[in-house]
């Protein structure tokens, strides 16, 4: 089994998901005691938050390089980022460490093209929703990228902030993404995909009248099938 390297904390609530689907998902690969073997950076979300909200993305390169660095010194095969946003700093983490980095977008479009879903509904932060980094990525996979008008986009990213990644769950939260969830598969998405590491907490695939993917869940069974390989 190869050693999985988590950099997460980007929130913590959303680390502790994929600490437990991973060892989850290695338990129902391998039976008996069998778990991940797995290192975990988990940063202080704090300062992280508040470079992004000062758009200062060199100075965030710069944090995620030395802990990607600090993952791969403890033995890490390779790397997870568990966070969409902070993918941003995907390449300064790559050119930081010899390991691989499994990219988050990389089993999101594996399962949209095994499901032939050319057209998303993209929920997730501002920054992942607005900017660049993340969705010419899928564009250049043929995927075509609806995001919610304003106000809404502001409302998934509130939601997100002041909410999910300090544990908060509302019922009145879940009606709202509901109501954006219905919007874009009226507006022509084929699926919603949860592009936020913490949306999982508050919707499930129920509350939408398309195919829900979720990244987290993605990500970390990607990170299952590349530390265990062939393994029975
Ligand atoms: N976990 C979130 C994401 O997947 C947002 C928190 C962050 O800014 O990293 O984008």
């Amino acid at each position: 089994m190869k050693r999985i390297g988590l950099i997460g904390g980007m929130s913590w609530e959303s680390t502790a998901l994929y600490y437990r689907l991973i060892n989850q998902a290695v338990r129902a690969r391998l039976g008996g005691h069998a778990s991940a073997d797995l290192v975990l950076r988990s940063v202080d979300f704090a300062p992280v938050e508040a470079l992004q909200r000062g758009g200062d993305w060199v100075g965030l390169d710069a944090m995620m390089a030395q802990a990607a660095q600090d993952v791969e010194a403890a033995g890490a095969d390779f790397l997870l980022l568990c966070t969409n946003t902070m993918h941003r700093c995907a390449d300064a983490i790559e050119d930081a460490v010899d390991v691989p980095l499994l990219h988050i977008a990389d089993p999101l479009e594996a399962a949209l093209a095994d499901l032939e879903i050319q057209s998303i509904g993209l929920l997730g932060t501002r920054y992942t929703m607005e900017q660049s980094f993340y969705r010419e990525r899928l564009e250049a996979a043929g995927i075509d990228v609806l995001v919610p008008e304003e106000p809404d986009r502001a409302e998934v990213h509130r939601i997100i902030y002041e909410e999910l990644v300090v544990g908060r769950i509302e019922d009145t939260s879940r009606t709202t993404y509901k109501g954006i969830m219905e919007q874009l598969a009226g507006d022509g998405a084929d699926a919603i995909v949860l592009a936020c590491t913490e949306i999982g907490l508050l919707v499930r695939p129920d509350d939408a009248l398309v195919p829900l993917l979720d990244t987290t869940v993605l990500h970390a069974q990607a990170a299952v099938d590349a530390a265990l390989g062939d393994l029975r």
